[in-house]
């Protein structure tokens, strides 16, 4: 039986009435049932309880009519017992289940990438000017050729150091996917389909997608292998590691389940572990197995999340033969996740990056791997200080979904997001046109790659690649020894 909630709304949706002309535009497009029209009063009203704040109504109201507010907290103020715990725990007392959310970690940990600052030339080894000069940012993925191997495995070049991170078919919409596709091909980067397969009408794209092979084994056949340019094999989700993943059979159409290959509206469940992997050696030997599955011609990455010892588990993985490693820290985003593992499991990315690149350097094996970062990408100033901390390239996810119009209400996991991106309702998906939605991720890509270039040029540097790992680019503020020693920089004010 449904219970009352007893904890106050969250946000309040104000219509300016003056200005409201009666489209009923916002009535269509909530995907939450929050904006109502009561046709017999000739009525519009919000149900506030309902407004989950993804700013839909607001964005597409053509009378610029509506508001919504963020509540101020009604409840007493508690250092202790803060607002959310005791939502939490409203929540739960109603449905006795575990919270749900989706995107990454919303928590107020250190943002590590705010308290790094970059470098630039002045006078000596004078700063280039790359509106001027020829400044590179194509960048190779893949395991350096070793001297007198007998099989090589090709390098995959992209364009920037930059990448779409996996979004399964299934968590997102075709459209979404479709969008990451185009503009991956389009920019000469890569797209990765994470871990439901890649829908039979975009193989076209398939010579810029990584094609990921995750515990469900959704969507993968040989087919499937050979036509990605890199096999990514899913170990672990900066926003969940640890545990497997949920699809709800809602999400699972016909579209999705012959993409996945699993019965129509069937719960897609993927395992916490994959069930033949339970060391370094059984990875080695699935590595194998895929590479002799696609005859030595894709690049091999492993996904782990970044947890504590994640420097000794990427030197294994390395070791195991892989190609390139992915590591996703915990501001990752995800299309569900449990909400206690989204905010408080993992480490942030920068720290596993100076982690896993010192560890890879230590060992003498850092040139054989690629390393690409991903968990929390905000800006092209972040893309360039995970590779002076040590990435070759990054994957992005929020970012890219901010591009199609998410606002980031943390709801993807109900299915019913109204931007059409984590949805497979036709009636909601077909808001976002795919040739539209590549053309603002191709803008994304295409600026923050001039900003790449612009820092790049300030410091005096004229390729991507020359500033992989160099930590002399970048200084500490407000950080302490522990801190400054694990990610391997000085603090500011402190001389080459
Ligand atoms: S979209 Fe704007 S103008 Fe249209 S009904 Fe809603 S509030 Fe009124
Ligand atoms: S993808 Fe949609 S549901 Fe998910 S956070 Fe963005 S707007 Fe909300």
């Amino acid at each position: 039986m449904p219970t009352l909630s007893l904890m106050p709304t969250e946000f309040t949706v104000v219509r300016n009435e003056e200005k409201c002309i009666k489209c009923l535009a916002c009535v269509r497009q909530c995907g939450f049932e929050a904006q109502q029209y009561d046709a017999e009063d000739d009525r519009l009203y919000a149900i506030d309880a309902n407004c989950v704040n993804c700013q839909r109504c607001v964005s597409i109201c053509p009378a610029g009519a509506l508001t919504i507010y963020k509540n101020p907290p009604p409840l007493r103020p508690h250092a202790f017992w803060t607002e959310n715990h005791l939502r939490n725990i409203a929540k739960q007392a109603e449905t006795g289940g575990v919270l749900l959310t989706g995107m990454g970690n919303d928590q107020p940990f250190p943002a590590y990438f705010d308290r790094l600052l970059l470098n630039a030339s002045q006078v000596t080894n004078p700063s280039i000017d790359p509106l001027r000069e020829p400044m590179e940012l194509r960048t190779y993925l893949g395991r350096r050729p070793e001297p007198g191997a007998k099989t090589r495995t090709p390098l995959v070049p992209i364009a920037t150091p930059i990448m779409f991170s996996a979004m399964s078919y299934g968590s997102i919409s075709h459209e979404a996917f479709a969008s990451l596709a185009r503009a991956a091909k389009e920019f000469d980067t890569m797209f990765n389909t994470g871990e439901g397969g890649l829908p039979g009408d975009l193989y076209e794209y398939a010579d810029h997608a990584v094609v990921q092979v995750a515990s469900g084994r959704f969507g993968v056949h040989a087919d499937y292998l050979n036509a990605g340019r890199i096999v990514e094999i899913k170990i672990g989700q900066g926003a969940k590691p640890g545990i497997g993943g949920h699809l709800p059979g809602e999400k699972i159409t016909a579209p999705v389940a012959a993409t996945r290959m699993i019965p129509e509206g069937t719960d897609a469940l993927s395992p916490a572990p994959h069930h033949d992997i339970y060391s370094i050696e059984d990875l080695k030997q699935l590595i194998f197995t895929l590479k002799e599955a696609t005859r030595y011609q894709k690049p091999v990455s492993v996904k782990v999340s970044a947890v504590h010892n994640v420097a000794a588990i990427a030197s294994g993985i390395a070791r195991a033969g892989a190609d390139i490693i992915a590591i996703d820290g915990f501001r990752g985003g995800t299309g569900a996740a449990p909400t206690m593992i989204r905010d408080h499991v993992g480490i942030p990315i920068e720290l596993a990056i100076a982690a896993v690149d010192q560890r890879l350097r230590d060992e003498g094996i850092r040139n054989q791997v690629s390393l690409v970062a991903a968990g929390g990408f905000r800006s092209s100033a972040d893309v360039v200080k995970a590779i002076a901390l040590g990435a070759d390239a990054v994957y992005i996810a929020t970012a890219a979904l901010i591009a199609l119009g998410c606002h980031l209400c943390q709801k993807c996991y109900t299915g019913k997001c109204s931007w059409g991106i984590a949805t497979q309702d036709p009636y909601r998906s077909r808001r976002l046109n795919p040739e539209i939605g590549a053309e603002r991720l191709y803008n994304l890509l295409r600026g923050w790659s001039h900003e790449i270039k612009e820092m790049l040029g300030g410091m005096g540097i004229n390729s991507i690649e020359s500033l992989r790992g160099n930590r002399l680019h970048l200084r500490g503020v407000g950080l302490n020894e522990v801190e400054l020693k694990l990610l391997g920089v000085k603090h500011a004010g402190e001389a080459m």
